[in-house]
């Protein structure tokens, strides 16, 4: 493939090996070895640098997410800089070895290869969320400040072969204290008057000891007011931004918001760089475990769309990357990185040439999967991205849907600009909201049955090297698909059954229609729920995740239930199924073990055994 980057918007173009498992710490999907192999695949796609851990939350395989868990002060700095929240990495002596070792030997590869090297922390570390807005490492506490600056300095010393640092001051297990929170230091100034000063102090140690050297701050979980009054106290020379594609999250359909392209104007403005973190390969965070999707349109959109904000220096990959494999979406990226003006029908024809016999309705296949994507509603909560762990065999309450109960400037402002709901509050949903998502699903999932009915036949056509990534990804997309239709009838049922909650006495025409179509929907739940496992039995030999594997088909036995009690006596149904339940349910769901509030995020729902996301499960 032609690398030719002179002309890329992107003057920073960073990647990274793996696949993390966002909902079970310490995992991954997939461990993708960071073999010179791989790492010289990722250059030949146009990437020119690297971030050298998988920094992720819930530390797949113990990566390193804080400075805290490769670099130990020597016992007299320790002594009179402790750090007193304990660490969330394995804390053994071998497991410390093993940590620095990897990023000593990633760092040497990668400048092998001639790419720049990238190692990515959070810091103040405070355990994520723990300790709420008053946590006890404060950036205003000088001692703080000091012990930072002094690991930096042995991190620079410990691992020459790290270029840039890239720090994120909220998540990564780092926290702030809040103005309105009670640290006596803090209350009452604003974040954008503390947070440079401290930034400021990191940054002016690590070019103290690697003079070419940036620090690419993340402002992630910053209101957009908060990002924008930071920017212009940031010194050019010692910063760099980067991004989250929106002001919410990374999400594939809606890159380059109002905020980022405010924030990189602002950016430019001062001089300060500015990578924007997005996904480059198939594999993300908004799917996952559903790991072989392809809609390399998106892709391509999305990058043109992050390449056409001004201001806008690189592009990073957010989740990780396997480029030992086929993923449409990330040779997109390469076609892209090669030729940024390169158009829709060219990037396809050329992305779809390694099909032969196959090349059109490939071609076909992925207009219709990009399709579904775009009409999918990503936008509803952050929740939503928990769809490839969702049962479609959801629970039997009613359908709701969540915010996040996670005590942000970001999820308490700006991010409702993205997201239908942020913030976690306790009311009910309207029935035009869960319409507005029931219908946006059932869309999706028709652009998907097309791109299903479409990919099915051709497979024969398929050169044999790439079949089976052909059938992963029809395997992986039928599981989608599946999942928006039970959200779909989810959504609906809950709707029929308020209405004839509400009008009981509703004259016949209506109230029958609605009482026939609760049945169908229930009738199309059971048969979504039979299909699924239909194809999950009938998929052996496909590297199916565990999760995925049933022992024998087994009924849904409450669904049975439903449709016989809604037979037999409506009152008896109304009062048993798709109910709201008492309002303190909202957000309650299944105990939080001690891992999920590790995780932070992902607090109430980690659980695979969670019967759909968007119901308060009674299971
Ligand atoms: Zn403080």
């Amino acid at each position: 493939m032609a690398t030719d980057n002179n002309h890329s918007p992107f003057q920073t173009r960073v990647g990274f090996l793996g696949n993390p498992n966002s909902a079970d710490p310490f995992k991954f999907w997939r461990v993708v070895p960071w073999t010179d192999a791989n790492l010289q695949r990722l250059k030949d796609l146009g990437f020119n640098t690297i971030q050298v851990n998988v920094a992720w939350g819930p530390r797949p395989n113990d990566e390193p997410l804080n400075l805290e868990d490769v670099v130990e002060l020597p016992p007299d700095l320790a002594a009179q800089y402790p750090q007193v929240v304990p660490l969330n990495c394995d804390p053994s002596p071998e497991r410390r070895q093993q940590r620095r070792a990897d990023v000593r030997q990633r760092s040497e590869a990668c400048h092998r290869l001639g790419l720049r090297t990238i190692f990515h922390f959070g810091a103040p570390y405070n355990n994520h969320m723990r300790y709420g807005d008053g946590p006890p490492n404060c950036i205003s506490d000088d001692k703080v400040l000091r012990r930072y600056a002094l690991m930096l300095e042995s991190f620079a010393r410990d691992f020459p072969e790290v270029d840039d640092i890239l720090v994120y001051t909220y998540d990564q297990d780092a926290w702030l204290c809040s103005e309105f929170g009670p640290c006596p230091r803090c209350l009452g100034i604003p974040l954008h008057e503390r947070l440079p000063h401290f930034l400021e102090g990191l940054a002016t140690a690590w070019q103290g000891k690697r003079p070419v050297g940036r620090l690419w701050w993340e402002p992630w979980e910053l209101s957009a007011g908060q990002v924008y009054a930071c920017i212009p106290r940031l010194r050019p020379e010692l910063f760099g931004l980067s991004v989250h594609a929106n002001v919410a999250e990374v999400m594939a359909t809606h890159p380059a918001d109002r905020w980022l392209k405010n924030t990189a104007s602002l950016a430019a403005d001062h001089g300060l760089p500015v990578i924007v973190e997005y996904w480059l390969g198939g594999p993300c965070e908004e799917q996952e475990p559903l790991l072989h999707l392809s809609h390399p349109l998106v892709t391509l959109r999305g990058l043109k769309a992050i390449a056409a904000a001004s201001g806008v220096t690189g592009i990073k990959e957010y989740y990780g990357l396997d480029p030992d494999r086929e993923d449409p979406n990330l040779r997109m990226t390469g076609l892209f990185l090669a030729n940024p003006a390169i158009t829709e029908a060219q990037a396809l024809e050329e992305l779809a040439r390694p099909y032969q016999a196959a090349e059109a309705d490939m071609a076909r296949f992925w207009q219709l999967t990009s399709h579904g994507m775009e009409l999918f509603p990503w936008d509803v909560a952050w929740y939503v991205r928990q769809i490839g762990r969702s049962r479609v065999d959801h629970a039997l309450s009613a359908a709701r849907i969540r915010g996040m109960p996670c005590r942000t400037p970001s999820w308490c402002s700006t991010r409702a600009t993205i997201f239908l709901r942020s913030y976690e509050y306790f009311t009910e949903d309207d029935p035009w909201l869960r319409e507005d998502i029931e219908l946006r699903c059932r869309m999706a999932a028709e652009a998907w049955g097309q791109a299903l009915s479409l990919g099915e036949p051709i497979l024969a056509n398929v050169p044999e090297a790439l079949r089976l990534s052909v059938e992963r990804n029809l395997l992986d997309l039928g599981r989608l698909r599946r999942r928006a239709l039970a959200y779909a009838y989810h959504f609906r049922e809950t709707n029929l059954a308020q209405m004839l909650r509400e009008y009981p006495e509703a004259p016949a025409p209506a109230h029958t229609r609605s009482v026939a179509e609760l049945r169908q929907c229930l009738q199309a739940d059971l048969e979504n729920y039979t299909l699924e496992q239909q194809a999950d039995l009938a998929a052996p030999g496909l590297g199916l995740l565990p999760l995925f594997v049933p022992a024998a088909p087994q009924p849904w036995q409450e669904a049975d239930d439903a449709l016989r009690l809604l037979d037999q006596d409506l009152p008896a149904f109304l009062e048993t199924y798709l109910n709201i339940g008492p309002v303190n349910l909202v957000g309650g769901g299944p105990a939080q073990s001690a891992q999920d509030q590790k995780a932070g995020f992902i607090p109430l729902l980690a659980s695979t055994a969670e019967k759909g996301l968007f119901s308060v499960s009674s299971r």
